[in-house]
């Protein structure tokens, strides 16, 4: 039997909705992100993100540059959007997440994207950094399941998000796929001005297993249901590699899929920060991955050394045992 996203049941029950309004009344006094700035974007105040309750797209596509779990044969439908709560110095999407470009899109049009991606043939719908237009994306995909969405929900996020709002998308979200940027808060203040970025991943990155504590593939391999890790290299180890496995296999087991990623490049401001200023080399990389199989977390994807191309995921192959 195909197995269904949740979201179609609290459709159903009207919960959908429900959640979509809860969510949006939070912009009155914007806390949907650790930022908690407060502001209150329903009269067009802006936060640190710089979103208004306006919701901005810089694009979507069909990706098939993600892992094989996510894009396999059909593509990921991704959907970008402008702005972003966190801001790190390397973005390689820095024109719409910090310069903010992109357009304007309603509610209605916000769904009929998400049809029209499925209509593409993709396997799921791939949310890129979506924590500042959460309330705009329950409540378009409470209208999209009206006019026939039943594709999987990937969450795809700097996990900088706060583990009550991550509570509340429970049965939203099909698929999360949490970046761990910084282990160490020193790092996270340097390249992403925030003093909270290791507590507030660790924390999401335990409630998303406590919503999806088992993955489901379908029989073509692509995830259907569970958390997949990212994790990208940084020079001179500023993301804290090696701390960050040591966490993920005391707290979430060895069982967890990751896909550890080499294709760091100091795009944005990263020039002015001397010690991410370059690539990573095949040292460092070769250590972070000896690290993780010395300490058993075998299972998901890694990049070739020195992943040149730009999009997540691409060159990707299936090296660890699947
Ligand atoms: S979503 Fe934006 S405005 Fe709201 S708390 Fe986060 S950074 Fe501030």
């Amino acid at each position: 039997m195909a197995i269904e996203p949740d979201y179609l049941r609290l459709a159903r029950e009207g919960r959908l909705r429900e959640i979509g309004e809860h969510l949006w009344a939070q912009l009155e006094n914007c806390r949907l992100c650790p930022r908690s700035c407060g502001v209150n974007r329903l009269k067009g105040q802006r936060g640190f993100c710089s979103a208004s309750a306006d919701l901005e797209l810089a694009g979507y596509m069909v990706h098939t540059g993600e892992e094989p779990c996510i894009s396999g044969q059909g593509g990921s439908g991704t959907i970008f959007f402008s702005h972003c709560p966190l801001g790190c110095v390397f973005c390689q999407n820095y024109r719409f997440s910090q310069e903010g470009e992109g357009r304007i899109y309603s509610i209605d049009d916000l769904a009929r994207i998400m049809l029209e991606l499925q209509a593409m043939g993709v396997h799921n719908i791939n949310l890129v950094t979506p924590e500042h237009y959460l309330p705009h994306i329950v409540l378009a995909l409470d209208r999209a399941v009206s006019m026939g969405l039943r594709l999987p929900l990937v969450y795809n996020t700097s996990s900088y998000v706060r583990r009550e709002t991550l509570a509340l998308l429970e049965g939203v979200v099909d698929v999360y796929l949490p970046d761990t940027k910084f282990f160490h808060r020193r790092w996270s203040m340097k390249l992403a001005r925030s003093k909270d970025y290791p507590e507030v991943a660790r924390s999401a990155l335990l409630e998303m297993y406590r919503q999806r504590p088992s993955v489901v593939f379908s029989p073509d391999g692509v995830m259907l249901k569970g958390v997949l890790i990212r994790h990208l290299v940084l020079p001179n180890d500023a993301s804290g590699s090696f701390d960050w496995f040591r966490w993920i296999r005391t707290n979430l087991g060895k069982d967890v899929y990751i896909s550890l990623m080499s294709q760091y490049y100091p795009f944005y401001k990263a020039g002015e920060v001397p010690e991410v200023s370059r690539r990573i080399t095949r040292k460092e990389y070769r250590d972070v991955q000896e690290w993780m199989l010395s300490l058993g977390l075998e299972k998901g994807w890694w990049q070739e050394d020195y992943g040149l191309d730009e999009l997540a995921g691409d060159r990707i192959r299936h090296e660890f045992r699947h």
